[in-house]
């Protein structure tokens, strides 16, 4: 990589050549741009054709191909002489360790694939695993994906309920789960739960039972249901070889159930091809990825980001992931960085709500190791307040590594928005996941759908098909077509434009900012403001660890906004305060943007991947039922939010 500078003056013009150029050679000539890339991997047959788009909004990656995962994630780097490298490197939240290299990988899948393959299962099946933070997870899902089995992961956080209702979508006929889990130096006895689900589940007639916390001490029992459940040890044989079944580019590799922020899940379906193409060239992008890199992504397996970023995009590269069982900040709020430290992470990606839980300890647990082998930190999943990025970028990162802020969801299949150091950094600006990347056709659109210009706020939009995209929803093609493709597509004149339901903005220089869910845009006024703006305002005072606004309705302005705010250790409420903040809002936005009110909370509701329920939120503090709630991270959330209002009245 070459000197480009690291943060930026805004009046800076930088121009990215060389990312200006990949991004148009990718847009001029995609088939091309793609085919280039994909060659990269394994096929067992090239495709016919790079991009189907007879029949949209259900385009098709690399048809005709054939290719299999789990030879791509494994197999391949036998040969590339990786056989003793680390391919998973685990850590307990206990503090035992193991440690697999792709040779023990390739060993163990194979073993894990004769077990589904003696049970029956065969392409098309679909298996659902409902793990915790264990190898025999990513060790289970390339078994899978070896013999061409669809899996669903489920977060192993969920609940009996949300379980079975995951299952019975995706039908299931093998769930593979665990006597328990750690968590918190608390074992979760999910077998019990699980057990629940099932009766509520009858599509599932075998379950698999991984022993881990009985096998690591914990004495709990475990009921199993003669000619249903089996421990897996005694299922697995000593060694097995299983062919890699090749299967279409187009064959589902997994269904994933989106995290549920705005409400019911939906089955999302990721192809096989396209999927490890994207996953492939965003983890060069992006992470710029190295032999010798060793990547810790925090986020669950459960999650999109745990199924790209843990488990195939390091090991389709061939280096090493980093998986750890349990929180941040147990049992001190150093568990990453030691995790940093004692395995020399070069590459660390994680979630904002992680880095403001952490902000809130202080700096000095941060400080108390040696993160000097990291590289690159990056960041996902809600917008990035300001304020986290320059604490991230300084006390993690020393003011050495670029922050990747990287925007994408469950459908985009990896990243879509995000610097790209891999290619060429342009400089950064806090809260900005910068450019699209090669091939992301995106844009900012008004309510009509033309063009937004630079400065003005609008929908963020993609306006032509990626690899990694989601293929369908998972028996539900027609509210594929609707939440996806409905609200800017004009089919009559055959253009197609997905969705994403963002609120965004592009800046003067082409900076894309994300300010929010589109559902959850608050009116004043007329005037239209993101819940990211206001949120960031309010964390940008030294007193505010975390924010979250929702419009409320008002009869003279429409809407205005109302914000719940936690505040950081050391800080307590007042009405003082409340006023300092108010403030502190309309300097740093103007009047508009200033809260109605100002509630001081102990926590925030969250889903279980640790976003901001702001539609929870809003249902409380207008006195309606919240909803779905079955990916609330912690009831008890609603009550203080509850507490909250109370106190004020
Ligand atoms: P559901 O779709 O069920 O409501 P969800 O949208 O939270 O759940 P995900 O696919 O995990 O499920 O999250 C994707 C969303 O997360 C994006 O649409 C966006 O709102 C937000 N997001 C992800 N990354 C970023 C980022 N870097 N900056 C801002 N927002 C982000
Ligand atoms: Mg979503």
């Amino acid at each position: 990589m070459t000197s480009e500078p690291k943060t930026l003056p805004t009046e800076a013009r930088f121009i990215p050549k060389r990312l200006e150029e990949v991004r148009k050679r990718a847009l001029e000539n995609p088939e091309e741009f793609f085919a280039e890339i994909a060659r990269e991997l394994e096929w067992f047959k090239t495709w016919d054709k790079v991009l189907d788009d007879s029949n949209p909004p259900f385009y098709r990656w690399f048809v005709g191909g054939l290719i299999n995962a789990s030879y791509n994630a494994v197999d391949r780097h036998l040969k590339r002489g990786l056989r003793n490298k680390a391919a998973i490197i685990w850590e307990g939240e206990p503090g035992d360790t193991r440690v697999l290299t792709y040779y023990q990988l390739y060993r163990e899948v194979n073993r894990f694939a004769a077990v589904l393959e003696n049970l029956g299962l065969r392409k098309g099946d679909t298996i659902a695993f409902y793990l915790p933070m264990i190898p025999e997870l990513p060790i289970f899902m390339l078994a899978a994906a070896r013999l061409g089995i669809t899996f669903t992961v489920v977060f192993s956080g969920f609940s009996a309920k949300a379980l079975a209702e995951r299952i019975n979508d995706a039908k299931a006929k093998v769930l593979v789960t665990a006597d328990g889990g750690f968590r918190r130096g608390k074992v979760i006895e999910l077998k019990k739960i699980a057990d629940e689900a099932l009766e509520m589940a009858p599509s599932v007639e075998t379950v698999i039972v991984v022993k881990n916390v009985t096998a690591r001490g914990a004495k709990i029992d475990v009921p199993l249901t003669e000619g249903r459940d089996y421990w897996l040890h005694n299922l697995l044989p000593a060694h097995a070889k299983v062919d890699p079944v090749p299967v279409e580019s187009t064959h589902p590799l997994f269904i994933l159930y989106t995290s549920g922020t705005t409400g019911k899940p939906k089955g999302v379906v990721h192809s096989t091809g396209g999927y490890l193409v994207w996953v492939y060239a965003t983890m060069k992008w992006v992470f710029d990825v190295k032999p010798d890199d060793v990547m810790f992504c925090t986020a669950d397996i459960g999650w999109i980001t745990g199924h790209s970023y843990v488990v195939f995009g390091p090991l389709l590269h061939g280096i090493t992931t980093v998986m750890y069982e349990g929180a941040p900040d147990y049992p001190a709020p150093d568990r990453w960085w030691q995790i940093v430290e004692k395995y020399g992470v070069t590459i660390f990606y994680t979630a904002p709500t992680a880095i403001r839980m952490l902000m809130r300890y202080g700096e000095e647990w941060v400080k108390k190791h040696d993160l000097s082998t990291l590289r690159i930190l990056g960041t996902v999943g809600e917008p990035i307040n300001p304020e986290a990025w320059k604490w991230y970028y300084t006390v993690v990162g020393g003011e050495r590594c670029p922050i990747v802020d990287t925007w994408w969801q469950t459908e985009t299949g990896g990243i879509m928005i995000s610097p790209a150091p891999g290619i060429q950094l342009v400089p950064l600006k806090p809260g900005s996941a910068t450019y699209p990347l090669p091939g992301v056709d995106a844009d900012v659109v008004c309510e009509d759908g033309s063009p937004c210009p630079p400065g003005q706020r609008g929908y963020l939009v993609i306006k032509r098909p990626w690899p990694g995209m989601l293929m369908t929803l998972w028996g539900d093609p027609e509210r594929y077509v609707r939440t996806y493709w409905q609200r800017f597509s004009k089919p009559e004149e055959g253009k197609w434009i997905y969705y994403p339901a963002d609120y965004a903005m592009k800046d003067e220089d082409g900076y894309f900012w994300i300010l929010g869910r589109a559902d959850e845009v608050i009116k004043v006024a007329g005037h239209r403001l993101g819940t990211a703006e206001i949120e960031s305002a309010l964390v940008s005072h030294p007193a505010v660890a975390e924010a979250a606004v929702v419009g409320k309705p008002d009869p003279v302005k429409g809407e205005v906004p109302v914000a719940f705010v936690v505040l950081r250790q050391g800080y307590t409420p007042s009405e003082e305060l409340r006023h300092e903040l108010v403030e502190h809002v309309r300097k740093t936005l103007g009047p508009i943007a200033v809260p109605a009110a100002i509630f001081f909370v102990e926590k925030l509701p969250k889903t279980r991947s640790g976003k901001i329920m702001r539609r929870v939120i809003k249902a409380v503090l207008l006195g309606k039922t919240p909803g779905d709630l079955t990916t609330l991270e912690d009831e008890a959330s609603l009550d203080e939010i509850r507490r909250a209002l109370e106190e004020f009245k």
